[in-house]
């Protein structure tokens, strides 16, 4: 594979065979209808800024070598610079490293933090990898982007299969390369390496956050409601514990090796500390009599108050959306429902929280960490919860008025939220009618 930036036509024909990126895009597309924007604007945000595809040769534990694909996507960053996660997973590809640069730029505007929009990723099946080549592919990753990312410039931070530890090993490549110390490169970082307190379970905090400022809209009363989640990693477990404490019922839980089902409500501490021992298998953990193993399928299902899709893109289609029973969608998880999906929930009056507000609370605690680092002082958990509440319950009313007031669904309603903040911030870089240009 070449290293290097792609070229305007690669962007193109991405456009044309990127199914996730397209369908990210014609959520814009739906927004621009009840919100219309300058062809400026418009023009800016229709591809992303940078794309650099590398290969990630990387020493084995047995002597020899092996390639993997890497992406960094830096989408738009007009205001301010871009940032997002960097993804390990077998199915990455440019086409959804895209897609995911694209709904951060629209996650940052919503809650109205300082940045524009990136993603990375390798595609790589971590579990086939020991510890050692782990830290040595994600040491090379960043030899291979270094010149692309920086305090100022992009901000990587943790995604799926990437934790603190790898964050810790590619701030630490990133301060040789440049011969000093750049702790606000990385966010995600452990806090003996200049991590925030309050990162870790930021993402299922946040939605936690927005689920509860918006209970009196939603009918929703904590001890009457039952929640399923699909994903058990960082954001579907904090998100699950979080619940489970403010007294909602958590009736299913997934992972990716499978499900579990009971009725009488499950503890998410106990059952992760059992996940963690037993090779993530859920089931035969410290849960009553009642559980039962369900598919992953069968837990989107469900007929529950809250489905939290906290794992993968694309699990709610047309395939599926049909039978969804829950009454409200609360996505944590980047994109898990698709555009066509979206229409038949509406259809079913299905509420969906959409992506770009509900899991934004880890870009949100990531902006912080990046602001202790640059400024040099630190402050207390309290501080970084309070700070986050506020961010993520303004946005939330924000995003709930605007749908009142077009009386559109919610995403739409937060891709219009964002899009008044682009707009704005393109709009004061100048525009033809700045030009005086018809
Ligand atoms: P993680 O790697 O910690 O956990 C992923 C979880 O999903 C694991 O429990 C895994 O077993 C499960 N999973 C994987 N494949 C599955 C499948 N096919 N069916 C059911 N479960 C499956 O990742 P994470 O950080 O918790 O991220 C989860 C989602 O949240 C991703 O979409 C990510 O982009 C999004 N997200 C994460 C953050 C963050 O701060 N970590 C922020 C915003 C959005």
């Amino acid at each position: 594979m070449s290293t290097g930036p792609l070229n305007p036509s690669d962007a193109d024909n991405q456009d044309e065979t990127g199914r996730i990126f397209r369908d990210a895009r014609n959520r814009l597309n739906k927004a621009i209808q009840y919100y219309p924007i300058s062809p400026d604007v418009e023009e800016q945000l229709k591809y992303p800024k940078s794309s650099l595809a590398v290969s990630v040769v990387v020493r084995m534990d047995n002597g020899s070598r092996r390639a993997f694909k890497g992406f960094r996507v830096r989408y738009d960053d007009s205001r301010g610079p871009s940032k997002g996660g960097i993804r390990y997973h077998q199915n990455v590809s440019l086409d959804e490293v895209m897609a995911l640069a694209f709904w951060m730029t629209f996650k940052c505007a919503v809650v109205g933090v300082p940045y524009g929009g990136a993603k990375g990723g390798i595609c790589v099946d971590t579990k086939e990898l020991s510890k050692k080549e782990l830290e040595r592919l994600s040491r090379t990753y960043i030899d291979m982007i270094a010149d692309m990312i920086g305090p100022d410039i992009d901000i990587p931070a943790p995604d799926m299969y990437t934790n603190e530890m790898v964050m810790g090993w590619m701030a630490d490549q990133y301060n040789r390369i440049k011969r000093g110390k750049y702790p606000g490169v990385i966010t995600g970082k452990p806090l003996s390496l200049g991590g925030s307190l309050g990162r870790t379970d930021a993402t299922g905090r946040g939605g936690v956050y927005v689920l509860r400022r918006l209970e009196e809209h939603l009918q929703l009363v904590p001890e009457k409601a039952t929640v399923a989640l699909q994903g058990f990693g960082n954001v579907g477990f904090y998100c699950a514990q979080l619940l489970h404490e403010a007294g909602y019922k958590i009736v299913a839980i997934s992972n990716s090796e499978g499900a579990i089902y009971d009725p009488d409500g499950i503890d998410p501490g106990p059952l992760k500390a059992w996940e963690q021992q037993n090779k993530e298998i859920l089931m035969g953990g410290p849960t009553n009599g009642k559980a039962q193993a369900i598919s992953n399928e069968e837990l989107l299902k469900l007929p529950v108050d809250v489905l939290v899709p906290a794992a993968l893109e694309n699990q709610i289609t047309t395939r599926n959306a049909h039978e969804i029973q829950a009454r409200i969608i609360l996505e944590l998880a980047n994109g898990p429902v698709t555009t066509a999906a979206d229409a038949i929930l509406e259809e079913r009056k299905i509420l969906v929280i959409p992506d770009i507000l509900a899991n934004a609370g880890g870009v949100t605690v990531s902006y912080f960490e990046w602001v202790q680092n640059q400024t040099g002082f630190y402050w207390e958990l309290e501080e970084v919860h309070d700070k986050l509440k506020k961010i993520m319950e303004k946005a939330s009313i924000n995003v709930w008025n605007t749908m009142t007031e077009h009386g559109c669904d919610m995403r739409t309603a937060a891709y219009i939220e964002a899009l008044k903040k682009l707009t704005e911030a393109i709009e004061a870089h100048g525009t033809r009618y700045y030009f005086n240009v018809p």
